[in-house]
């Protein structure tokens, strides 16, 4: 199809100076042949093309600049830093750097002129660079600047990117005789405008000068849109593959057992909203079918996921097969079990559970009743996954706040069968993934949302409040808490040190307890017994406990109407979707609910622009959506399944108005069962396909 030889096969030690040791070292990133080294592509570019004035500079983008020293000096704060004054016809600003040597401080002459590339920073003293890197433009004050941007590409121990760029610049001088193969239909290359595809790889690479240097920031340059689009497809494939051969099992056909159901509902004091009624039959539809259900349920935090779960569970128990219920901490397991326990009970249905915490006896018994089958749902955390929990007969499993596991966990109750069946699967998340994540991320699975909250909710009201304000809200802590309310004073990761957090935890405990002397303050943390923990729920549930200051251990699940007020402090430390997961703990009685940030006065401009989303919106996808525009997808997936899905070069968000052709396009392929298929996975995922036969 394409022109000139086929580069198949070509090894990459035809590349002059590559031997043995290269050659392995470039394995490690996968690259074991020519075409291999041209798909590994830029991962950013860098703009070095213009000169960009000081007073105009921004941060967080990356940028050169230009100007003459005008001090250089060696501060001793708390760490020794070389401080470089640098000013041009507009400003100035400041180089700093923590390692220098002797010659590197005395280069910094007075008067002398320096180029510098790097990302700006907002620093003590307004925008810094921390370590760029720098050159002294001494001969010509107009000396060229690139001529066209600069690619970044991803390295491994060992090797440069300027090692890494003389190979591509050999591998691209192979694309004048030799062209990969073009897998997709010639009209797809016209659609994106590129030639061929060896074209659009040479300008990848090689942008020349006349690029347009927006488009490809941005990614949307015909050439990286022609790329993204056959990477897309090759991902989606992989999960199509994967529900493909999910659905070459057999699962049990359960029908609904309305009898049963409908004494759950009769002893609620609620009726369904229509988003559950219609995300139960969703899911009954599946359940009958006789195929394994592969479903991911979404509803945002208070939505009333886990009655929807209870339900199915209802079927399948009654139907005569087991459900397993897996949470990502003890803290819920142990209110699910409440809750599972309060509502299939009366209905004969036995729950047990199965978590980290049991003494050895008492996970025995679990373990011998789920065998044998005298327990119809277990409920429990990862111990779930263990090897040696074994069924009788597995019929559904349920994974709550899914998010935080993987993809091989989550797919590893599938294995557990019973007369060859395989368990039908329903996953569950409050963190809403925006439609053209779940596009990507999700796309092997069928999806349902409730996107309606119970009625009778009032909105959380959200406010922002500095620290220096911090004995006004006591003050009003004290207050609500003597007018009956109940209380969260959550402290997040001060670092990423758990033990800090902890002590931090700690302290505003003590604290709060010498200024509210007659308000009564429970502490909760990961580090805390199981045990332990459960009790201090349990009171705090029981409106023993008045105030709990806790970590982010109480972000999932937990559920305590009567709370009506949440401080969370150092918010500018957390993501958007995981503040609006923790605000969730409020606003889920009748009660009108308050959550106050209370950010660190040093915060910028910025920073308080971010956290305004909060107070501006409850609506879950829309903080999804701009948590995914500001700090991209490993935020919302967690980093686990983020790192399944990391792209040569499409990107969720720029290249989302590509994913309607990509499915269609992929499905096509895919219904010609043709060799194509697998040379584009080959082509774009090699050996990374693991987690699709997970
Ligand atoms: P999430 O979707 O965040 O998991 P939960 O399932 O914990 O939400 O439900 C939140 C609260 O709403 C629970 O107290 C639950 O009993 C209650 N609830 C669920 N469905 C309804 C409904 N249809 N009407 C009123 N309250 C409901
Ligand atoms: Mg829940």
């Amino acid at each position: 199809m394409g022109t000139g030889i086929s580069l198949n096969n070509l090894e990459i030690t035809v590349l002059k100076g590559v031997g043995a040791r290269l050659s392995e070292t470039l394995q490690k990133l996968g690259i074991n042949t020519v075409q291999d080294l041209l798909f590994h592509l830029p991962i950013r570019y860098l703009d070095r093309t213009r000169i960009t004035a000081i007073r105009d500079l921004r941060t967080n983008t990356s940028v050169v600049i230009q100007g003459r020293v005008l001090s250089s000096q060696v501060n001793f704060g708390r760490r020794r830093s070389l401080a470089v004054t640098l000013e041009d016809a507009t400003g100035s600003t400041c180089l700093r750097f923590y390692h220098f040597n002797a010659a590197q401080k005395n280069n910094f002459e007075e008067g002398r002129q320096v180029r510098c590339y790097g990302d700006p920073r907002l620093g003590v003293k307004g925008i810094e660079f921390y370590h760029p890197e720098y050159e002294f433009i001494d001969s010509a004050s107009q000396a060229p600047v690139e001529q066209s941007l600069t690619p970044v590409y991803g390295l491994t121990e060992g090797l440069s990117q300027s090692r890494l760029r003389k190979l591509t610049e050999q591998a691209v001088e192979i694309l004048d005789s030799h062209s990969p193969d073009e897998l997709l239909s010639e009209s797809v290359n016209a659609h994106f405008g590129v030639k061929s595809l060896s074209d659009a790889l040479r300008f990848l690479h090689f942008p020349p000068p006349d690029a347009p240097v927006e488009e490809i920031l941005n990614d949307q340059h015909p050439s990286q849109q022609r790329l993204a689009f056959e990477e897309l497809i090759a991902h989606f494939m992989v999960r199509q593959q994967l529900r493909l051969q999910m659905h070459k099992n057999r699962s049990a056909p359960i029908q609904p057992h309305k009898s049963q159901a409908d004494k759950l509902l009769a002893s609620l004091p609620f009726s369904l909203t229509s988003a559950q009624t219609r995300v139960i039959e969703e899911i009954r539809g599946d359940l009958a079918k006789g195929l394994p259900m592969l479903r991911m349920l979404q509803g945002d935090v208070g939505s009333g996921k886990t009655l929807v779960a209870a339900l199915a569970t209802v079927d399948v128990a009654s139907a005569g097969y087991q459900v397993a219920i897996v949470a990502p901490t003890e803290i819920l397991a142990e209110q699910h079990f409440h809750n599972f326990s309060g509502w299939l009970d009366p209905l004969g249905i036995q729950v047990t559970w199965l978590v980290g915490k049991l003494k050895a006896s008492e996970r025995k018994t679990a373990l011998a009743e789920l065998a044998s089958g005298a327990a119809q749902v277990v409920i429990g955390t990862h111990a779930l996954f263990q090897e040696d929990v074994l069924f009788k007969n597995l019929g559904l499993s349920i994974i709550d706040e899914q998010h935080r596991f993987g993809v091989d966990q989550r797919l590893s109750l599938r294995k557990r069968t019973s007369d060859g069946l395989v368990p039908h699967q329903l996953v569950m998340t409050a963190t809403p993934i925006p439609r053209t994540l779940a596009m990507t991320a999700y796309s092997e699975l069928d999806y349902s949302v409730i996107d309606e909250l119970p009625p009778g909710r009032t909105a959380i009201q959200t406010a922002l409040v500095k620290q220096v304000r911090r004995p006004t809200l006591i003050e009003r802590v004290k207050l609500a808490c003597g007018e009956g309310a109940q209380v969260y004073w959550v402290c997040p990761l001060v670092e990423e040190s758990e033990t800090l957090s902890v002590a931090n935890a700690e302290e505003t405990f003590t604290d709060l307890q010498s200024q509210l002397g007659s308000v009564s303050i429970g502490l909760i943390h990961g580090r805390l017994k199981s045990q332990h923990k459960e009790e201090i729920m349990a009171a705090f549930k029981a409106g023993e406990i008045q105030l709990l200051v806790a970590t982010t251990v109480i972000e999932v699940g937990v559920d305590v109407p009567n709370a009506s007020l949440m401080i969370i402090e150092n918010p500018e430390r957390l993501g958007l979707a995981q503040l609006h997961q923790l605000r969730g703990r409020v606003g889920r009685g009748s009660v009108a609910s308050h959550c106050v940030l209370l950010f660190g006065d040093k915060l910028s401009h910025q920073g308080k622009e971010r956290l305004q989303v909060m107070r501006e919106t409850n609506d879950g996808f829309v903080i999804a959506e701009r948590d995914l525009q500001l700090r991209g997808p490993g935020e919302l997936l967690g980093t686990r399944q983020a790192g399944d899905m990391s792209y040569r070069i499409a990107d969720v968000q720029n290249h989302a108005h590509l994913l309607p052709l990509v499915h269609e396009t992929g499905r096509q392929l895919m219904a010609s069962d043709s060799p194509v298929t697998e040379k584009l996975i080959q082509r774009w995922i090699g050996d990374k396909k693991h987690y699709a036969n997970a």
